[in-house]
């Protein structure tokens, strides 16, 4: 049987009354939905001894992107602030902690998406600076463009006051060490070993929705590799009329695939569950490319689906002031907070 979990129903927790947004392609009229942040670290295999840190590293994410959205009211605060959580977290691959080319560099992908305008920024080959899903907000909101690359971004991230590292600064020991065991055992799938991309969707309780993702990529790669994670319709997607999706896993099979994309596809055009598109989507990606991953996914109506094809998963998520948190099948350990953390 592949990997999942079912979520519990949720507790009744205080619901904020929307009232009717009209918004260029409908009129929606929602209510009763719970305010979440998800977030994920990446698919694959965790050692024994990183797990607790893992776990603290998406709750923590979790509960600054659920913080920000209060503060500020902006989804595409909540996942950027979760997601840059992660970027500094040396626990994952994406900034500060992402692997390396097989040249022994950090090219990084990110996007993000805004699901209540389709509007999305993406950035390819970032190097030198820590928070990648920034320089992707910034394409959006600062140029005529939607997806820059290497020189481009980087010029870009100079000109917005992006602090520029020294070019060793996001290189880390383990990811030196990973790459030593990449170049012995010649095999292109080591995210499996080491998960670490990161990504997180979030709801608001008028229903509006956004997506993030962010990562170093797989171990080894080529210089100038491209992932599925800066990839609208790929790694990442969002729209308020269907809901939110990162992905993470195998990223050649995943923008073949156009994971996110038929995710919300079923969700929208076939009435499924986000929790059963998200399984049947990933098992058959699995099926047919042989190649693993992993989801998160918030609908239209704050309903969540996670799942994953590997053997772990880490994910995290903030509803009210419930905490809750897995990397195994199954798992869903809850933590109350308060309301001021
Ligand atoms: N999807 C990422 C990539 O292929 C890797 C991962 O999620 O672990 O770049």
């Amino acid at each position: 049987m592949l990997h999942g979990l079912r979520l519990p129903q949720r507790l009744l927790l205080p619901i904020v009354k929307c009232q009717t947004i009209t918004w260029g392609r409908r009129s929606l009229a929602k209510d009763a939905i719970l305010p979440t942040v998800l977030v994920h670290g990446g698919a694959g295999h965790i050692d024994a001894d990183k797990v607790e840190c893992v776990k603290f590293g998406v709750k923590q994410a979790a509960q600054r992107g659920y913080k920000a959205m209060l503060e500020t009211g902006s989804t595409l605060d909540a996942v950027e602030q979760a997601v840059m959580v992660l970027e500094a977290d040396i626990h994952f691959n994406a900034g500060f902690g992402s692997v390396l080319t097989q040249d022994g560099n950090v090219e990084m992908d990110a996007s993000i998406m805004d699901g209540s305008r389709l509007e999305g920024g993406c950035v390819t080959m970032a190097r030198n600076i820590m928070h990648p899903i920034s320089l992707a907000r910034c394409v959006m909101e600062k140029t005529n463009y939607r997806f820059l690359a290497g020189d481009g971004a980087m010029r870009l991230a100079k000109e917005e006051g992006f602090e520029i590292l020294p070019k060793s600064a996001l290189i880390t020991e383990a990811s030196q060490k990973l790459l030593k065991v990449f170049k012995i055992s010649n095999t292109d799938t080591l995210y499996n070993v080491v998960p670490g991309t990161v990504g997180a969707v979030a709801i608001d309780a008028c229903g509006n929705v956004a997506a993030a993702t962010s990562t170093g990529g797989l171990t080894g790669k080529l210089s100038g590799r491209v992932g599925d994670s800066p990839i609208l319709g790929a790694g990442t997607y969002a729209d308020n009329e269907a809901g939110a999706v990162s992905a993470t896993g195998h990223g050649e099979s995943i923008m073949r695939y156009n994971l996110s994309s038929r995710v919300l596809a079923l969700v929208r055009h076939k009435d499924y569950s986000i929790q059963e598109a998200v399984e049947e989507m990933l098992q058959n990606m699995t099926a047919h490319f042989k190649q693993t991953g992993g989801l998160i996914a918030i609908d239209h109506r704050g309903q969540l689906g996670i799942y994953f094809t590997t053997e772990l998963m880490s994910w995290a998520y903030q509803q009210g002031n419930e905490l809750h948190c897995g990397v195994e099948v199954g798992e869903d350990e809850v933590v109350i907070v308060d309301d001021d953390t």
